[in-house]
């Protein structure tokens, strides 16, 4: 998952948001509640982005013996993910046991069509509408609200309706929590205390670090006075205040004369760090009017003492122990876990991929730092296994896509971020985490019985991402959108230079393509009906055609017209067309939000060096389970009604699979 990693995307926060209903909750308040006797169980392990292709080579060679045992006794088979492959798409086709034409995310990020602004796609927030102003302040008279603008039900609602108990650990396009008795945790997509995707705070003396504008994290220059440095800490912006003006927290630190540790100073928290150590979480208190503070938790990382100073801190996440935002039902669920564990990670991808791609961590503090998150996760997860006997339990799994992500270069001598000093001392990251995942069936294993079904599935897998696609430049080099200055080329974001009135399509989102159409973009200019059909073949089939003239390859496998593959009764608000990139292709980080840079095709330099935002043929997911697989291939979509059907409940007419057993 996932990629809302550059500054571009953050800025987009969640209060730049839309105004699309939310989908109807369970009204089963009156029932008693998971008494249902049942004899079946179901265990569902989501690790995220797991590939069958690596599966198969490391069974082969032996490291995955579990898994191995798993497919001899049971089955294995790659799993059609969604059209496109994104996290936020995929989990929501599993969730509903549809497409995106059923449950209305089509990619990360959506656009309003009246203004051509872009908005992360699965969740909303909406501020009081009324409010009463007294002196500094402005105090709302009604309450803000998070809206979830995924559609549809969830599977875990459905079985709500049926007395059968479910507990489901950060589900991805989850926040806030669908309505549910149901014991479920919010995962991909759940903010920062910001609101956004996850901002790093970085204190460096340091000039050569400094650098103006950092994607997802802020680079604080501070002063060593007397081997001491006071700093301050960002917290989210006080609504309640005229101007809002932004929280913070004032702190200090105290460096040792002679060896390399300081002293941090922070609220009523007193910590020692040396050099290269980590501090545990420290809850944060960001005071807002009297009356209000908002709790966050954070990790701090004393990078180096001398002869620069370097102290990182951790996006702050929402507090589950006093949880500014909805992120789990029951409500007090987060609290529980925060009484048993301690203060967890509540962002939705915990690890930090920004700050290593900025070179703000490097490679072993990353790992460093997504170990804790893995360790959390394995703990909580010992937890919930031993208490389950009943119904279903869904557990997720970060960290296998992410590292994936970050360390597909150390794998691929023809990346050109491979680097072979890294290589030589990381290289077996991916293959690592392959087998923590190996670790973590072992303990499902002991506890699958008779009567209970295992799935363990992933969302998509992965490939190489070599070169990077700048498809709005190709529309605008095909004529399709027309610039108001051409010398401006490459400098504007969120179409700024862009000429409506001239323009017939725009590319927006990882895989997403828009017509430019009357009446439903505020300066549409292509008819609906037949001029627009003829348009979205005719776009559709040129970009088939597009090849890379550094390789020579093709760089677009198929460019999906969306109304030929989805149902479902939100298909009139898909993109027109979602393109499918080739192995080793995607779309550049640029085009997604509307900049026009002047090359069609650049080198993907970067340390997020794997992806999936591919053409779904080529990254299809795993699917192991403990019963044979009778249907002929399966998909995402097929896991619902099977889940469903395990427990004697008919699929609803809306889910378009078929069970697989
Ligand atoms: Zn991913």
């Amino acid at each position: 998952m996932n990629h809302i990693n550059r500054r571009e995307f953050i800025k987009l926060g969640l209060t730049a948001g839309s105004l699309l209903a939310l989908g109807k909750g369970s009204d089963l308040i009156t029932k008693t509640y998971g008494t249902k006797d049942t004899q079946k169980k179901v265990i569902i392990l989501g690790l995220d982005g797991m590939d069958p292709h690596l599966m198969k080579i490391w069974m082969k060679q032996g490291i995955l013996p579990n898994f191995q045992q798993l497919r001899s006794e049971g089955d294995f088979r790659a799993l059609r993910t969604s059209i496109p492959p994104q996290s936020p798409v995929a989990w929501s086709n599993f969730i509903t046991g549809t497409n995106p034409g059923g449950h209305a995310i089509f990619d990360f990020i959506h656009r309003h069509p009246e203004n051509y602004i872009p908005y992360l796609s699965t969740s909303v927030t909406e501020e009081a509408k009324r409010a009463i102003k007294i002196g500094n302040y402005v105090l709302p008279l009604s309450g803000g609200e998070v809206k979830l603008l995924r559609k549809g039900r969830a599977f875990w609602q459905i079985l709500e309706d049926y007395d059968i108990p479910a507990t489901i650990f950060k589900m991805p396009s989850n926040f806030p929590p669908a309505k549910t008795k149901q014991k479920t945790i919010s995962g991909m997509g759940t903010p920062d205390i910001l609101g956004t995707y996850g901002i790093f705070n970085y204190y460096t003396d340091e000039p050569a670090e400094l650098k103006e504008d950092i994607g997802g994290g802020r680079i604080h220059e501070v002063y060593v006075i007397g081997n001491r440095v006071e700093a301050r800490l960002s917290g989210p912006i006080n609504t309640f205040k005229k101007g809002r003006t932004e929280s913070s927290i004032d702190f200090k630190v105290f460096i040792d004369p002679v060896n390399p540790i300081a002293k941090i100073v922070i609220q009523d928290h007193e910590f020692i760090l040396k050099e290269g150590e980590w501090s545990d979480w420290k809850k944060v208190h960001f005071n807002m009017i009297p009356s209000q503070s908002v709790s966050g938790i954070c990790m701090f990382y004393l990078k180096q003492v001398r002869p620069n100073f370097k102290l990182y801190i951790s996006p702050i996440n929402i507090d589950p122990g006093k949880a500014a935002l909805p992120i789990s039902t029951p409500e007090d669920y987060s609290e529980e876990l925060e009484r048993k564990f301690g203060p967890f990670y509540t962002k939705g991808l915990p690890a930090d991929t920004k700050a290593l791609d900025h070179g703000v961590l490097d490679d072993g503090e990353f790992l460093a730092q997504d170990d804790f998150v893995l360790n959390e996760r394995m703990e909580m997860f010992d937890y919930e296994l031993s208490k389950f006997d009943s119904g279903l339990l869904f557990y997720y799994v970060s960290s296998t896509d992410q590292r994936q992500h970050m360390f597909w270069r150390l794998i691929d001598k023809n990346h050109p971020s491979y680097d072979p000093a890294l290589a030589s001392k990381y290289g077996d990251t991916i293959k690592n985490i392959y087998i923590e995942m190996d670790k973590l069936l072992a303990k499902t294993l002991e506890k699958v019985d008779q009567d209970t079904i295992l799935m363990v599935m992933s969302d998509h897998g992965f490939t190489p991402y070599h070169r990077s696609f700048n498809l709005n430049t190709w529309l605008k080099e095909n004529g399709y959108i027309k610039l108001i200055n051409e010398w401006k080329q490459g400098q504007e974001e969120f179409f700024l230079n862009t000429d409506w009135s001239r323009t017939k399509a725009y590319a927006l989102g990882l895989n997403g393509l828009y017509i430019n159409q009357k009446a439903r973009e505020r300066e549409g200019i292509v008819n609906p009906g037949e001029e627009k059909e003829a348009l979205t073949r005719e776009i559709a089939q040129k970009l088939e055609k597009v090849t890379d003239p550094k390789t020579g390859e093709r760089a677009i496998l198929r460019a999906y017209v969306t109304k030929d593959v989805y149902q479902g009764p939100y298909v009139k608000e898909a993109p027109e067309i979602i393109i499918g990139y080739n192995r080793g292709y995607r779309s550049s980080w640029a085009s997604p939000l509307g900049r026009i840079p002047k090359n069609i095709f650049e080198d993907n330099t970067e340390k997020w060096s794997g992806d999936h935002c591919m053409d779904q043929e080529i990254i299809p997911g795993i699917l192991f389970t403990n019963r044979k697989i009778k249907a002929k291939s399966s998909a995402l979509y097929d896991l619902t009604p099977t889940i469903l059907k395990i427990f004697g409940i008919e699929k609803p007419k809306d889910m378009i699979g078929n069970p697989i057993f």
